[in-house]
């Protein structure tokens, strides 16, 4: 079975679901979305970060480049570096001495994964949180996913929520239902050709599963995140809340994700361009009328950020705390890790 690579175990999550939460991040994605907040995780490959900021131009990881890239125009005291040519044999990040280069992506045994997951039970079980299993994409590695899940419902017997784009085959997501507390799902457009060209995927399969998850009587969260000039118009907006409302009985709750461009400087350590590098972050008060016409379809358990409800935010202002820390998705509550289990992000 494909076993994907992992970006990072990231504890302590407020925004993956309910309560206090260890996120799994695998590294693999089928849509190539433009604004991705985690980059890092759309190619299933191993990648390098290169942090401009410790470099001391020593050119030691040149000459350890065995692809010729590092005699191109690629420059390490660039801010980017070009990456056309490389084949990521990682020779350039053993050879740093300064820690300049960081592997992206690392195998890591599904034991230690287990391990990992399950330090955290005493704070899962004050605050009813549990582990989630992210990307990237987790149905992209059907059988992984599924033998996670299935070892942490059983083995370890935790709530499993997985947050996909259901871009899969029903098959795939089917043995799920058994071992998966909550589907987060994210929808990112409503117009199957704007979907198609702008993420790769097609809608048409993503809405088939929703539509067969919630058959299936499967709990399931929707995540908006919502995009300047691609999804936030109000006509976009009523698509949403006409599409979701048929649903509004049966779903657990609509989560609006706010573009930000925090995730910038990660596109730049990858050596990518970002197309949008200059676009303003969306303000919470941008997504008042999408909360107020998924009201008036019925549904009730609206967040934005994924953590608390925008009606009560407008009232204490907690909605622009939450969005801070989504913001954040750097993680919102970052106590001590455990050194050398899992790769640090950024
Ligand atoms: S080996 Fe590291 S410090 Fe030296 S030039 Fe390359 S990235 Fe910079
Ligand atoms: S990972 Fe890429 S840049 Fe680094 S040594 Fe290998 S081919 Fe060269």
């Amino acid at each position: 079975m494909p076993t994907p690579l992992i970006t990072e175990i990231q504890r302590f999550c407020l925004q993956d679901g309910p309560g206090i939460r260890t996120t799994i991040f695998l590294k693999g994605c089928p849509l190539h979305c433009p604004w991705c907040h985690n980059p890092e995780n759309i190619s299933s490959k191993q990648e390098f970060y290169f942090y401009a900021n410790k470099c001391t131009g020593c050119r030691q990881c040149q000459a350890a480049c065995s692809s010729g890239t590092g005699n191109m125009d690629h420059d390490c005291m660039e801010k980017t570096s070009d990456r056309r040519l490389c084949t990521s044999c990682l020779q350039c990040v053993s050879a740093c001495r300064f820690g300049a280069r960081e592997t992206v992506g690392k195998s890591i045994p599904m034991e230690n994964i287990l391990l990992e997951a399950g330090s955290d039970r005493i704070f899962y079980e004050v605050s009813g949180g549990g582990v989630t299993i992210s990307g990237g994409e987790p149905l992209m590695f059907p059988e992984f996913t599924c033998d996670l899940a299935r070892s942490l419902k059983v083995k370890e017997n935790l709530h499993v929520a997985v947050e996909t784009c259901l871009l899969a085959e029903w098959h795939n997501i089917a043995p799920l239902l058994e071992y998966v507390d909550l589907f987060i799902v994210d929808i990112k457009s409503l117009d199957p050709e704007k979907h198609q060209r702008v993420t790769g995927g097609s809608l048409q399969k993503i809405l088939s599963n929703l539509e067969r998850l919630l058959e299936a009587k499967a709990a399931v969260r929707i995540h908006l995140p919502i995009i300047p000039h691609f999804n936030d118009s109000s006509e976009d907006f009523e698509t949403y809340a006409v599409y979701l409302g048929h649903f509004a009985g049966n779903l657990s709750g609509v989560d609006i994700l706010p573009f930000h461009s925090y995730a910038a400087g990660k596109y730049i350590q990858l050596g990518r361009s970002y197309q949008y590098q200059k676009v303003p972050d969306l303000a919470v008060q941008q997504l008042a009328p999408l909360v107020q016409a998924l009201e008036q379809q019925g549904i009730r358990e609206i967040t934005i950020g994924g953590m608390v409800g925008a009606s009560a935010a407008a009232e204490n202002g907690v909605a622009n705390r939450a969005l801070e820390a989504r913001r954040g998705h750097l993680p919102p509550v970052h106590l001590p890790q455990k050194k050398g289990v899992v790769p640090t992000r950024h």
